[in-house]
This record gives C-alpha cells, sequence and structure tokens, in this order.
C-alpha cells in the first residue's frame, strides 16, 4: 500500500460523570487524511483543507503524533499529510485527537499494521500534548478504538472498550466562541468533597452499567458530573436552558463536551436525537451565538478506511 485516505471521527470526552476517563467516538462528523508514503525519510504536511492549521510537523499534531509512532520503527522512506479539516479546532469534540489519531491509524495501516489499536494510543497522545500541554487518552482512545472508551489508567496505560447500546444517538452543539483550554481546566476545583466523589463514582458505576446492559433509564439517571459541570458551565452561554429543553424533548441527558463550548446529549433513537436538536437549536436561535449542530449515531468502529491504493 502506497496511500489511504481514512475517516476520521469528532468525539466526546468526559460524558458527564466521566470526567476525564470516559469517550465516545461520533459518526456523522469528522475529517478526512490522506497519507501517502514518500521517497523522502520522515513526515511532511503538504495541506490542510478547511482551516489555519500549521503545516510545520512539529507545530501540528498529526505531525508530533507521526514522528512519535516512527520513532519506535525504522523506515527507509517518509510520508506525506494532507488533512481535509471539518471538525473546528476548540470547539471540545476532538478536533485535535482526530488529527493525532488519524496520523497514526493511516501510518500504521500502510506499514502493514505493525501495532495494534491499543498500541497506537500512546502515539496519538503526544499529540494531544502538544495541543493541550498534556498527553490525555480520552478522545484519542475513541476515535481509534470507536464505540465507548474507559481510560482504567494512566499509569500503566488501560483503555477498556465498553459496551454501545444499539439505539444510542448523541446530538451536539458548537456555539462560536472560544474558550481556552487552559481556561475551563483552571475553572475546575483540584480537590473534591468526599461527598462529591461518591456521588460521581455511583453515577459512572451507573452509567457504565447501564450501558453494558442497554438499559436506557439508568444511563439517563447516571449522566450528571459534580465535578467539572458546576464550574465550566458558567462559561458557556444559556447551559443551563439547553441541558433543561434537552430534557425537556426527551433526552436522556446532557452535559459539557469535552471542555466545552460544545453541549451534547444522549438520545434513544435518531427520531429523538433530531428532536433534541431542534430544542437546542432554539434556545440558541434567540441569542446573537453563531453555531453548529450534528446528530450522530455512536461510531462503534472508529476510523474508517474510504480508500487505498
Ligand atoms: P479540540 O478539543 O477541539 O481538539 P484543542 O483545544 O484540544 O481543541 O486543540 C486545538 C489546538 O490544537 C489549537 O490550538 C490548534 O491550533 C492545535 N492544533 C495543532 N494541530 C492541529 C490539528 N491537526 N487539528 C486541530 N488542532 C490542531
Amino acid at each position: 500500500m502506497n496511500e489511504i485516505r481514512i475517516f476520521v471521527p469528532a468525539t466526546i470526552a468526559n460524558i458527564s460523570c466521566g470526567f476525564d476517563v470516559l469517550g465516545l467516538c461520533l459518526d456523522s462528523v469528522g475529517d478526512e487524511m490522506i497519507i501517502k508514503k514518500t521517497i523522502k525519510k520522515g513526515i511532511t504536511i503538504s495541506k490542510v483543507i478547511g482551516q489555519e492549521l500549521p503545516l510545520d510537523p512539529n507545530k501540528n499534531v498529526a505531525g508530533v503524533a507521526a514522528n512519535a509512532l516512527l520513532k519506535n520503527l525504522t523506515v527507509d522512506f517518509g510520508f506525506d499529510i494532507v488533512i481535509i479539516k471539518n471538525i473546528k479546532p476548540g470547539s471540545g469534540i476532538g478536533s485535535s485527537a482526530a488529527s493525532s489519531a488519524g496520523a497514526v491509524f493511516g501510518i500504521n495501516e500502510i506499514l502493514g499494521k505493525p501495532f495494534s489499536l491499543k498500541e497506537l494510543i500512546p502515539f496519538a497522545m503526544e499529540g494531544e500534548k502538544l495541543a493541550s500541554g498534556s498527553a490525555h487518552a480520552d478522545n484519542v482512545a475513541p476515535a481509534i478504538l470507536g464505540g465507548f472508551t474507559l481510560i482504567r489508567s494512566y499509569e500503566p496505560l488501560e483503555v477498556i472498550k465498553i459496551h454501545t447500546p444499539k439505539e444510542l444517538y448523541a446530538t451536539i452543539i458548537h456555539p462560536q466562541i472560544e474558550i481556552k483550554t487552559i481556561d475551563s481546566r483552571s475553572v475546575v476545583k483540584k480537590e473534591v468533597p468526599l461527598q462529591t466523589a461518591v456521588k460521581q463514582l455511583g453515577n459512572l458505576g451507573g452509567l457504565i452499567s447501564g450501558l453494558y446492559t442497554e438499559d436506557y433509564n439508568l444511563i439517563g439517571n447516571s449522566l450528571h458530573d459534580e465535578i467539572a459541570e458546576p464550574y465550566r458551565s458558567i462559561l458557556i452561554p444559556e447551559f443551563e436552558n439547553i441541558k433543561k429543553e434537552c430534557i425537556k424533548n426527551g433526552a436522556l441527558g446532557s452535559g459539557i463536551s469535552g471542555s466545552g463550548p460544545s453541549i451534547f446529549a444522549l438520545c434513544r433513537g435518531k427520531e429523538n436525537a433530531e428532536k433534541v436538536s431542534r430544542g437546542m437549536k432554539q434556545v440558541y436561535n434567540k441569542t446573537a451565538i453563531a453555531f453548529d449542530i450534528h446528530v450522530s449515531k455512536i461510531n462503534e468502529r472508529g476510523i474508517k478506511i474510504l480508500e487505498t491504493k
């Protein structure tokens, strides 16, 4: 194989009660990447279409992740990467994670899969380190593995793929405002009272159990975040109204996607997810805030190969 074209999905990290440990993979929102073998060794990024992002492989997460992988192998050729960016950077649905994950996935395929999907995660995390200063896996893991993922431990890294209920959909609204990841991290308290931790643990256990047993009521009852949402939501205009509207329209639950500003809702079935999206739109239509909105099935496969040459 000399060339691969792939679909690299957007992802939702945290999912309310899974602060810093849970993530899920979306299906209808994502970038495309084209990766080609080159005679020249090393990584080049020849084009980014759709967004202003650096072409310097040391400043683009795709280049950093790709180089992290190549450090572990001896290859006497290189790779060129083209990124077709549909996921806006800083939206909170894993824009940088998609590029980090896509770069390592594509190169691994061209090389005949020397690494398993799970083994690719630490390389993709190096890209995340460039984007946000910390090598977190809660977006790259679901992008690479698909479905829901749980980071059971960082040291050593252990990622578990969780069962996806068949009728589950996500609705995501992205208000076009800028929240710096550093700001949304800094508002979250470093210490958590025992009572708060107990509530969060109960909900996290409930959500995982609900996902495995496809118990939609239990999933809904568990979608609460006691740790980040009370503080982060203040940075997102109309957050409480959006959340109320989602629940009124029958969503199982709603919360902040990653560190925001996107807000997600989980829904049972596509029809309900569309209804929830109309409710979300109504709230922002009353304001001057521009927004994007997406309805997506949960993507159990993760990155998809579109073409190989
Ligand atoms: P998101 O949660 O949407 O990924 P982040 O704040 O984590 O947003 O990452 C976006 C940051 O990463 C921006 O500063 C952006 O310039 C930088 N970046 C570097 N390369 C890329 C890339 N290929 N795709 C997206 N963002 C990138």
